[in-house]
This record gives C-alpha cells, structure tokens and sequence, in this order.
C-alpha cells in the first residue's frame, strides 16, 4: 500500500542524505581537528646497516580533545579526497621545526627527516617556501628533508612539477618513493624525478626468507634501484632474519618494528641520546 511506498521513498532520501552529507561532515570534523591542533606528528626512527639512527619519518596522529590516538589510515583517505590533508600537513611543521631545533646538538649528522606528500600537495609551489621555511634555521644540511611520495599515485610529470622538483633540488630536498612496489613507475619516470630513495613496500620485505615469487624481487629492486643510483630504505622490518638479509644485500636503510616504532615527540628524544 501507500505506507511501504512512503517508508520507501524515506529510506531512500536517507540513504542519499547519508551519501551526500557524510562527505561534507567528515571534512568538517577535520577541520574543526585541524583549528584545534589535533594532527601531530609521531616520528619513527630508520637506522643504517650498523643499527644506528640515520633518519627518522613523520607519521601523522589524530589526537582527539578526549585523549585518543586515531592512527592515519581512519582519516587520510578522507583529509586527501577533502584537500585538507595540505593544511593539516603544514600544520605539524611549526612543532617538528620546534623539536628538531632543541635536539639539533644531538642530531647525527646527515640525518634525514622524511615526510608523507600527497599528490596534490606536489603541485603547489607552496611547498617549497614550506620546506625553505623548515629548514633555514637549519645549517648547512644539519638536518636533511625528503618527501615521500607513493608509487600509487604516479604525478604526471608536466612545467609545474620539474620547477617543483627544480627548486626542491636547490634547497637540498630530497625525494623517495614510497611503498616501491605496489604502484607502476616506469625507468623513465624514476630518472625523470630524480628519486633519491626508493622505499620497499612492507608487503615485499614480508616474504623475505619464503620461496614466493616476491621475494626473489627484493633482490631484483635492490639492484635497479643500485644502477639507477638510489639508495633503498626497506619498510617494515619486523625480524632479525630480514635485517640480516638486507644489510647482506646492501640495502642502506632499515625502517620497521625490528628497530623502532612510531612514538611522540617527547618520546623519541630519548633514541638521539641512546646513540650519543
Ligand atoms: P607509510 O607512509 O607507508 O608509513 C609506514 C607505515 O607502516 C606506518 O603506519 C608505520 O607505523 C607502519 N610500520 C612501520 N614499520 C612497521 C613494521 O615493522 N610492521 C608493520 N606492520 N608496520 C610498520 P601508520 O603510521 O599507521 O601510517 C599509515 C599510512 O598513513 C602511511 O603509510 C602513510 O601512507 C599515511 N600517512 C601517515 N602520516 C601521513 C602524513 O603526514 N601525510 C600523508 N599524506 N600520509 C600519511
Ligand atoms: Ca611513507
Ligand atoms: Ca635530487
Ligand atoms: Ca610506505
């Protein structure tokens, strides 16, 4: 009769309502996290064949005003479908700068501090007065930046970006790709970028020491990324036998559980001292 058609025209306006407006909320509550301060950036430290800190990579936490711990993969998604995540970026710059500043006596040198780019922050000249502004209180690459940028989302190569790279070249910028492995870059586009870094996705580390198909291509990156004069950071090492197979391979990098997790500012300090 007439009450189901009604119940379901309503169920239908609902589920279009829930479409249309979820978007729009979720950005919203990013925003308002966003004015209040609460994307901060957690830091997990990367080591050299000898276990030592070498660098570290900014990982982004939601700290909610009720004390949680959101971890990226909830928000990122959205803060990236949104834009926001170019602001909420920028936004963990002032403390990072702040921090690194205050350690600087007990910063390795040629430390690097690598941070997650999205692609359509790659194509914002903005980002190189972002980086100009992070690092001139750091001298003479005391302290050297990379933006990590995933091979998922290839960025198409046209005048903006080579001025982009241009520029971030000059100011001593460093480039990775991250998550090497699960997206599609060609030779030409890695020589084109001028990555420095190719970063092994998780996955492939994973099936270090297993008779799989994978693993045979850890070797395989390991040596394109040696001709093409990359240095490789592999992602995600949890065990003493995938360290041990990789510094054997001549990877230069290891980050994974094995060797740090990510935790707060206030708690990684501790690592510079552990090394002094
Ligand atoms: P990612 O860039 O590939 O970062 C590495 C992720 O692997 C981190 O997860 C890290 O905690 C985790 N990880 C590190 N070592 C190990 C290990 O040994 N085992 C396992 N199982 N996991 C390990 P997290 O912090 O949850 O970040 C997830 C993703 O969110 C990141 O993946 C990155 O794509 C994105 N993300 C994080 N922070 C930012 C940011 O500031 N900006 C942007 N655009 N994306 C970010
Ligand atoms: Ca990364
Ligand atoms: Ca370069
Ligand atoms: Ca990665």
């Amino acid at each position: 009769g007439i009450s189901s058609v009604v119940l379901a025209s309503l169920i239908f306006s609902a589920f279009i309502y829930l479409l249309l407006a979820r978007p729009r909320s979720v950005k919203k509550v990013l925003n308002h996290a966003l004015k209040r301060g609460e994307f901060v950036p957690w830091l997990q430290g990367i080591v050299d064949k000898h276990g030592n800190l070498c660098g570290a990579e900014v990982l982004m936490r939601w700290q909610t005003s009720s004390g949680e711990i959101i971890n990226p993969d909830i928000f990122i998604p959205a803060a990236e479908k949104s834009g926001l995540i170019v602001p909420m970026t920028t936004s963990m710059l002032p403390e990072l700068q702040r921090y690194f500043l205050q350690q600087r006596a007990l910063i390795p040198s040629g430390f690097v501090l690598s941070l997650n780019i999205c692609k359509l922050h790659f194509q914002n000249l903005g980002l190189v007065d972002e980086c100009r502004e992070f690092l001139k209180v750091f001298p003479e690459q005391s302290l050297v930046l990379c933006l990590e940028i995933t091979e998922r989302e290839l960025i198409e190569q046209t005048s903006l970006t080579d001025l982009l790279l241009k520029q971030l070249d000059e100011i001593g910028v460093k480039i990775a790709i991250d998550d090497f492995g699960t997206g599609h870059a060609s030779f030409n586009y890695m020589r084109s970028f001028k990555v420095d870094f190719i970063k092994i996705d998780r996955a492939f580390i994973n099936t270090i020491g297993s008779a799989s198909i994978s693993a045979s291509l850890v070797d395989i990156i390991i040596d394109m990324a040696a001709k093409l004069g990359m240095e490789v950071v592999a992602e995600g090492v949890e065990s003493g036998a995938q360290a041990e197979y990789l510094i054997a391979h001549n990877v230069a990098k290891l980050q994974g559980f094995y060797y740090h997790k990510p935790v707060p500012l206030a708690l990684f300090s501790a690592k510079f001292k552990h090394y002094q």
